[in-house]
């Protein structure tokens, strides 16, 4: 970190703000809410937000109570989309303590986005202490139940009041806490993969390896139509050539052949650069398996498939963390991958993760950012 850095984010960090919530839902009702808290639908009793204006620069940090906003109508992100986000959990860990994974790569990657959105970047330790200082306020929203944890969502939206196209004047950073059990709830079993024929999800030169909200507006039709179709997920092929698989509507793409080794597509600037795909291949490189990145055709998948060249093949991201993939169809028909079920080194890459997050295993590449 830089000395500028760190005095622009140490003067921030001087004035953040704690207004604890007078109403706090009660120990009952929270023990409630925490037994099946599913996904995305559990919220805690507090929100972090900063102000940012061209004139003042990032100012008015706080720890409030969670409450609705009120935006002007004409607030810019409500025409013209200029909004990122971040998806990040905070785990409790098995001697009791509490720990992110990686956040510092969350806060590179959101400082990413705001560039190619043409956003402000935050100060990566005023967004380390936004989340930490939440995560502390509501630990006690962190579920006990085998895969819990607290989803952070950090994201940053336009909040300029004018219908100008332009990038906005000013923002609001805000992050959200979301108690969550585990993603899918028939645990390790697969999802289906319908190809999209009709949409892509990105293009060279847009905005596919940028975490905003628009990519995720674009993909909902093509995800609706997997689900018409019996499927779960969409999966995405390149813009260009229509040829390469790219990834799923939220997740990144795994192939496991015979031969022990994994292929993932290259980030040539249309994929999201996930922090679990990341993982992913340090993990498997640390343990001698061949990790390469490299395109992939849906036509090699399914001839791979077929063949059983190609014996797993799985989805991965923060929500999920690890989701193996049973089957894919297109209109040329469907294919089945491996068993159908859940792969062998799918399992181990999950199980292995998973054992980091929670403080069961080493923890020899540093990710855990420990709060205690
Ligand atoms: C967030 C996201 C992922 C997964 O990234 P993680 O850092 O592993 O959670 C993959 N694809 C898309 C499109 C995403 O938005």
């Amino acid at each position: 970190m830089s000395a500028i850095t760190s005095a622009v984010s140490a003067a921030v960090s001087a004035v953040f703000r704690h207004e604890p919530n007078a109403t706090p839902v009660d120990a009952n009702e929270r023990a409630k809410r925490l037994i099946d808290p599913g996904f995305g639908r559990v919220f805690t009793d507090h929100m972090a937000l900063i102000r940012y204006s061209e004139t003042k620069g990032w100012h008015d940090a706080q720890i409030t109570a969670r409450a609705p906003l009120s935006i002007d109508p004409a607030s810019s992100v409500l025409h013209y989309a200029q909004e990122i986000f971040e998806g990040m959990k905070a785990y409790r860990l098995a001697d009791g303590g509490t720990a992110l994974f990686r956040p510092e790569a969350n806060a590179r990657r959101f400082n990413r986005s705001a560039q190619r959105m043409a956003m402000p970047e935050i100060p990566e330790a005023l967004f380390l202490e936004s989340i930490e200082r939440l995560v502390r306020t509501d630990a006690d929203w962190i579920p006990e139940s085998d895969g819990g944890a607290l989803y952070l969502r950090p994201f940053m939206f336009a909040s300029e009041v004018f219908l100008g196209v332009k990038p906005s004047a000013e923002y609001l950073y805000m992050v959200l806490a979301s108690s969550v059990g585990t993603y899918w709830k028939n645990g390790a079993s697969t999802v289906s993969l319908w190809v999209s024929q009709d949409y892509t999800r990105a293009a060279p030169g847009g905005t596919g390896e940028a975490k905003c909200g628009g990519n995720y507006a674009t993909s909902l039709v093509a995800q609706a139509e997997a689900i018409r179709r019996g499927y779960d997920q969409v999966v995405f092929l390149d813009a260009r050539e229509r040829k390469y698989v790219e990834e799923l509507g939220g997740m990144n793409v795994f192939f496991v052949f015979d031969d022990g080794s994994i292929v993932t597509p290259p980030l040539t600037g249309t994929i999201l650069p996930g922090i679990t795909r990341d993982s992913i291949l340090t993990l498997a490189r640390a343990q001698g398996v061949d990790a390469r990145e490299e395109l992939y055709s849906i036509d090699q998948w399914r001839a791979d498939a077929t063949s059983g060249r190609l014996v797993e093949a799985f989805a991965c991201g923060t929500a999920a963390v690890v989701t193996p993939i049973g089957k894919v169809a297109s209109p040329e028909g469907e294919f089945t991958i491996g068993s159908g079920g859940p792969g062998q080194l799918t399992m181990r890459m999950h199980a292995a993760l998973v054992a980091i997050q929670r403080g069961t295993a080493p923890d020899p590449h540093g990710w855990l950012r420990r709060l205690d």
